[in-house]
């Protein structure tokens, strides 16, 4: 048998990370989406840790050859690193699905459990679940899934804080690290998925009067910066 197929994201040279590898991996994995680059003091930031401690595991890292330094840039994953990121994105992502779509959690507590289990789970055990859920492209907060063959497509990052007024959008995920956060969005009706309009923006970053299906809400510059939305609503020219 000689089935041409992408080797799948276990590979042996990432299937035993320690869970702080995995969890440098995906923080830098992450930064790198958000903001093009991970300097080290956005690293110690996400991981809250103290910056010296992220020298020392970035010194680690880079010799086991999964990332580089970047002259004046911090660090970024060689694509043994990116693969490795993409692993642990993609159980953490299933984790939160399968405990927000099977076992009822709520969209603002399933992060914490998935940060533990994310470590834990077997890979049979990630797989199980995918299938169980039908094989989800996207977590309860919208963010895509990696396949197992590790590749992702991220979203533009278009917040609803740049929306034009009167354009409609849907929204497409919001991170999942604030729980209050969230429920806030869930108070207001505001979840992936749902169109929602900006009516009004006042001046200064004040707040932006937003349509969400029937209803209006009031939000901050602070919030609408972290929703992410598509505008591929509008007829096609
Ligand atoms: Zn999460």
């Amino acid at each position: 048998m000689t089935a041409k197929k992408t080797a799948p994201l276990e590979t042996s040279s990432t299937a035993t990370l320690t869970a702080p590898v995995e969890d440098y991996l995906k923080a830098i994995y992450e930064l790198e989406t958000r903001q093009g680059n991970a300097a080290t003091s956005d690293v110690a930031d996400a991981l809250e840790v103290a910056p010296a401690s992220v020298t020392g595991m970035v010194r680690r890292l880079a010799a086991q050859g999964y990332l580089d330094h970047v002259p004046y840039h911090g660090v970024q994953l060689t694509e043994v690193g990116r693969r490795a990121a993409l692993k642990t994105i993609r159980r953490h992502r299933i984790l939160e699905s399968y405990l927000s779509t099977m076992l009822d959690y709520a969209w603002d507590r399933v992060h914490d459990e998935a940060e533990r289990l994310e470590h834990a789970a077997s890979d049979e055990l990630i797989e199980r679940m995918a299938a169980a859920l039908g094989h989800p492209t996207s977590d309860p907060h919208g963010a895509p899934i990696p396949t197992a063959e590790g590749t992702v497509t991220e979203p533009q990052r278009r917040t609803l804080a740049d929306l034009p007024i009167g354009e409609r959008a849907r929204m497409l995920l919001v991170s999942d690290r604030d729980p209050e956060l969230l429920r806030y969005l869930t108070e207001i009706g505001l979840h992936p998925g749902v169109d929602v309009t900006v009516l009004a923006r006042a001046p200064f970053d004040g707040p932006i009067t937003l349509r969400i299906g029937r209803t209006e809400a009031i939000v901050g510059t602070r919030l609408a910066e972290q929703v992410l939305v598509a505008h591929d609503l509008k007829p096609a020219r």
